[in-house]
This record gives structure tokens, C-alpha cells and sequence, in this order.
């Protein structure tokens, strides 16, 4: 079925949808300049959809004919991705829906995914117009990668399905209060820090969670196909996936259909992405979990990809479909002096570096939080979602991102 997915590939259009909203209201000049002139020069046909109101896009992908596209690009912010994918994991066959290749290119004011995206081709950093050439170039090289997507369980019950972060503290507040700033762009998460920083406060709850394997360092060089990158548009194409490249190992592209693992003891299909390493909220967490004792926090922050914004990478070794989730946090304590040190240092990654005995880094593969300082914020993807107890689990290579 490989050939036939090629076949139908190149015969499809790309769904390009842009908020016009996003950022400081520029996607839509992005558009029509460096993104129309390449997509245009590499001859990849594309459909522009403009979103009109929130939630519009995630509408659009739930019910649309997935057959007649060949991948779904935003040009937008995170926020817009997030509702790509929950629309997509809404429809009744979310189970191939998912694993519609997506792009992103930065045209918002978060610009985590695009920003990771560009990391993980180990280019020098790019920032704006120069982070948007190089997505737009690697849409149109439309390598395909696998993508981890994460399932958060919120305490009133609905499930909500992420691919970047999710944020209580600090970061979280930060995020929501420099929304007022958005006609800045990227900087509104500086002065938003700031800001916080001046009246830096604590967070009591409780935190658990599932290590990631011992093995787990290793898991990201799979032999499964599906972490082989696949062409979208010239499937003959030969391709370094970014684990062999490591390896400086060439391997000839496959450009087979991948289906998802499924005797990874990751995915029970029998229902929705189940949370099978969760436990009801109000049991106790499974015994091989961690559990932290109850303490005052300053940020929980627990991340899919390398980088949070364009000048944050909070998780500099993280991989699309590394099957875990990157979990720092920073317990209470901590001096703002050192706090703002560590926010400088993550411009280039270095942070975990630096020795701060209040800053914790683990690789995990599930995690429960349960706050309790009330009122607070909590986000997922950057997005506000109810504040209570919450846990999530990462499921590896899920979804499909062009890639590298
Ligand atoms: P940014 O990084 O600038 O926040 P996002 O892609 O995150 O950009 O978009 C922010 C929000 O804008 C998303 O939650 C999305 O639902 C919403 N949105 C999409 N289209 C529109 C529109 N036409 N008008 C207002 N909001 C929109
Ligand atoms: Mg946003």
C-alpha cells in the first residue's frame, strides 16, 4: 500500500491554513510573499484556507474529506495546530485521521513546533523570517516523521490530545498574561517573565510520574519503519532520518503507508488512545511511578519538543517521536537572580547545565499533577484548560509531522 500512498500523494493538494489573527496579524502577508513564491517554485499545489473565528480550523479537519489532501499545513501559532489535531483525533476514524502528515510553518507569536522543527535539522538557530524560510523549505523537501501525541486527562473527565506542552506555574501564567502583549510577537514571553519575575510566587501540589525506561535513551534509534522519514512529494527521494544521521548512515527513504506499532504496549486500540499507564485520578498512581513529596513549586513544565518558543529551548535533546515527555521543574527556593539565569540560559539550551540545585530534569512516560494552590493556571500546547488535577501520557510516533 506503499506505492499507492505515494501515488495518491502527488496527485493530492495541501490544505494550508492560516489565522490571520495570529501573532501581530502578519500570517496573512507571510502568505502571499516567501510562503506562495516557494510553495509556487516547488510546484506543490496547494488550497489556502483562512480561519475566520476560533475553533474554526478544528471544525474544518473533523469534518473534512482527508482523502482529497495530501497533508495539512498551518501557518500560525501552536494554538492553531492544537486544534488541528484535536479535530482530527475527533472524527470517527481519528485512528487513520491522525496520522494525516502535518506542517507548520511560524506565523504566530508561539512558534514552539517550527522553531523544534528547524532544531532537529541541527542548522545554526534561525529566528523569524529566516525560521519561516527554513520550514517552508523542509515542507517542500515534505519529508514525513512520526510525532508523539500526548492524551491529558483533565479531572472532570474530557480528554484533550497535545503535541507540545504542558504548563502550571510560572510558565503557565506567563503564557496567559502575555497575551495582552501579542501585537509585540515572540518578545511578549520576555516581558511577560519579566513581569512575573517582579512578583514571583510559589505553587503548592503534587507531582508523580513514570520514568521512561532505562532503555528509553536508546529508543529514539527504533528500528521500526516508522521512524524512517518518508517524501510526501518525490517519494523516490533518498532520505536520512534524523536518528541515522547521528549515525551518519544514509538509508534509502520508505515510502510504505507505515501503520503504527501496535504491539507497543503503548497503544491499546480497543479504546480512544487509552490511558492505559493512568490510574483514575483519585487512586493512587500505579507502583512503578515516582512519587515526589508535597511541596511548593515554582514551574512544572513538561514538554514533546526541544523548544517552547523560538528563544527557549527548555529540552534541547528531545526528538519528535522520542516517546517521552521532557519534565523540568523548578521547586520553590530558588532566588529570582538565579531563576532569570536559568530563563537566559535556555536561549541556547545550557540551563540544564548550570548546576541549580532547584531545577529537575527527567525523561518520563506519564505524569499526574494536582495542584493545590487555588486559583491557578494550567495550560496544554499553550492554551488555557481547567485548572484541577491533570495527567498525561505520551504516545509514541502517533501522528505524522513533516520533518527534517
Ligand atoms: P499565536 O501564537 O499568535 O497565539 P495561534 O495559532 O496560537 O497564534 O492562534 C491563537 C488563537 O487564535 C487560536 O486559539 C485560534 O483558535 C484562534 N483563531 C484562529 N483563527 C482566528 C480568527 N480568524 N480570529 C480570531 N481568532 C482566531
Ligand atoms: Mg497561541
Amino acid at each position: 500500500d506503499g506505492v499507492e500512498f505515494s501515488r495518491v500523494c502527488v496527485s493530492r493538494s495541501v490544505m494550508v491554513l492560516v489565522n490571520p489573527q495570529s501573532g501581530r496579524g502578519q500570517a496573512m502577508s507571510l502568505y502571499t510573499g516567501p510562503v506562495l513564491s516557494m510553495l509556487t517554485e516547488a510546484n506543490i499545489s496547494h488550497t489556502l484556507i483562512t480561519t475566520e473565528h476560533q475553533n474554526h480550523a478544528r471544525e474544518l479537519v473533523r469534518n473534512a474529506d482527508l482523502s482529497q489532501w495530501s497533508a495539512i499545513v498551518i501557518l500560525s501559532g501552536d494554538g492553531l495546530l492544537f486544534e488541528v489535531i484535536n479535530g482530527l483525533m475527533e472524527r470517527e476514524d481519528w485512528d487513520e485521521a491522525i496520522r494525516t502528515p502535518l506542517g507548520i510553518l511560524p506565523g504566530g507569536s508561539g512558534n514552539a513546533l517550527a522553531a523544534s522543527v528547524h532544531h532537529y535539522t541541527q542548522a545554526g538557530p534561525a529566528l523569524g523570517e529566516d525560521l519561516l524560510l527554513s520550514c517552508c523549505f523542509l515542507l517542500c523537501k515534505g519529508l514525513v516523521c512520526p510525532l508523539d501525541i500526548v492524551s491529558v486527562r483533565l479531572s472532570s473527565g474530557p480528554r484533550l490530545f497535545s503535541f507540545l506542552s504542558l504548563a502550571w506555574g510560572f510558565v503557565a501564567d506567563v503564557d496567559i498574561e502575555s497575551e495582552r502583549f501579542r501585537h509585540v510577537g515572540a518578545m511578549r514571553f520576555l516581558v511577560g517573565t519579566l513581569l512575573r519575575l517582579a512578583s514571583l510566587r510559589t505553587y503548592q501540589g503534587r507531582l508523580a510520574f513514570l520514568p521512561a525506561r532505562e532503555d528509553s535513551k536508546s529508543s529514539s534509534i527504533s528500528s521500526s519503519p516508522a521512524s524512517h522519514p518518508r517524501s510526501l512529494f518525490c517519494p523516490s527521494v533518498q532520505c536520512i532520518s534524523h536518528v541515522q544521521r547521528q549515525n551518519s548512515n544514509q538509508h534509502e527513504c520508505t515510502s510504505e503507508n507505515t501503520r503504527h506499532n501496535s504491539n507497543s504496549d503503548d497503544f491499546l486500540l480497543s479504546e480512544k488512545l487509552p490511558g492505559n499507564l493512568l490510574s483514575p485520578i483519585g487512586d493512587p498512581v500505579p507502583t512503578d511511578w515516582t512519587i515526589e513529596k508535597e511541596q511548593d513549586f515554582v514551574l512544572v513544565l513538561a514538554t514533546c519538543h526541544s523548544h517552547l518558543a523560538e528563544e527557549l529551548m527548555v529540552s534541547p535533546d528531545a526528538q519528535p517521536d522520542d516517546g517521552h515527555l521532557h519534565l523540568l521543574y523548578v521547586t520553590a527556593g530558588i532566588s529570582r537572580p538565579a531563576l532569570l539565569r536559568l530563563f537566559l540560559a535556555m536561549e541556547k539550551g545550557t540551563h540544564l547545565t548550570c548546576e541549580c540545585p532547584h531545577l529537575i530534569y527527567r525523561r518520563v512516560r506519564a505524569l499526574r499533577l494536582e495542584p493545590i494552590t487555588k486559583p491557578g493556571v494550567i495550560t496544554v500546547d499553550g492554551e488555557q484548560v481547567e485548572y484541577g488535577p491533570i495527567q498525561a501520557q505520551v504516545h509514541k510516533g502517533y501522528a505524522r509531522i513533516i520533518c527534517g
